[in-house]
């Protein structure tokens, strides 16, 4: 087995990184910030990388131990008419492309809309799609695994049950954590460490390797979520969270999609180096060493 390991990162290049591109995010990431993971967002229009970029990153990530993933563009319908579907799988599979290039773990997605349809009919089309572009990525020898995430509105495919499911039917398919959109979908339910449990009781059956959160405070109401706030700002309390990922040794890589991005990214840092020096009575501590607990 490997050695349990978190790992924190932004999602996308830092708010703080003069240099705008991906590359310069990257170095910031390591030499500025000093974390280990960072999720590339392909998202506005359709941003493409070219060779050398992507050849850039990979090297570094790969020397600095950076754990790299990709989203890909937020629209995207796999439950759709078919000019949709289409649509959105020549974003996904470009992505796909990209992120292998890159050597990304996951790909995260957003699957899809219910519509008109019901839960079930908009379950077996994104399924339906999801393994074809599963076998076009095979076919193309792309490594990177597809992740699909929860997400925050009740209109949206996308609850926690529903993206597991889409898992057990999709072998290759890992779901990708997003807690602000679980919380605000639950109308705020995560509050306790048994709330953050059962999450990963669901998915457990699923048996990962690794968990793919994405943290964030958020604003909601009915169920829906509005927009991303600061963690401090937001009502989804992070210390139990952190405090069963401590006990439980989970593997987790967890990118702080606030719109603080790095600054919530070094919030969730500290705090779970807090939670350490807590728990070994040690001063100096680094939440990339977890040898000592
Ligand atoms: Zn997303």
């Amino acid at each position: 087995m490997d050695k349990w390991r978190i790992r924190i990162g932004p999602a996308g290049i830092p708010l703080s990184c003069k240099g705008r591109t991906n590359k310069d995010g990257i170095v910031y990431v390591k030499k500025v910030l000093d974390l280990d993971a960072m999720e590339i967002q392909l998202i506005r229009s359709f941003e493409m990388m070219d060779d050398e970029e992507a050849e850039f990153i990979r090297n570094y990530a790969k020397e600095n131990d950076i754990e790299l993933h990709v989203h890909a563009p937020y629209y995207t319908n796999l439950a759709g008419d078919s000019e949709e579907v289409e649509l959105s799988k020549f974003k996904i599979l470009s992505s796909g492309r990209i992120a292998n290039k890159l050597d990304a773990k996951i790909l995260v997605i957003h699957p899809g809309f219910y519509g008109e349809k019901s839960e079930k009919e908009t379950m077996d089309l994104i399924v339906e799609n999801l393994k074809d572009i599963v076998s076009t990525f095979k076919k193309e020898g792309i490594k990177t695994k597809l992740g699909v995430e929860t997400m925050g509105k009740r209109k949206v495919f996308g609850s926690l049950d529903e993206i597991i499911e889409v898992c057990k039917k999709v072998k290759e398919v890992v779901p990708v954590i997003d807690l602000g959109h679980i919380h605000a979908r639950c109308n705020g339910c995560l509050k306790e460490r048994e709330d953050f449990e059962r999450i990963f009781e669901k998915v457990k059956p699923l048996k990962l390797k690794r968990y793919l959160v994405h943290v964030t405070g958020v604003l909601y109401e009915n169920g829906n979520e509005y927009y991303h706030i600061p963690i401090k700002k937001g009502d989804m309390p992070l210390e139990p969270l952190l405090n069963l990922i401590l006990d439980e040794k989970y593997n987790v890589t967890l990118i702080s999609e606030s719109p603080l991005l790095e600054h919530d990214a070094m919030y969730i840092k500290i705090m779970i180096e807090r939670l350490i020096q807590r728990r070994t009575g040690k001063d100096k501590v680094s939440y990339k060493d977890l040898s000592g607990l």
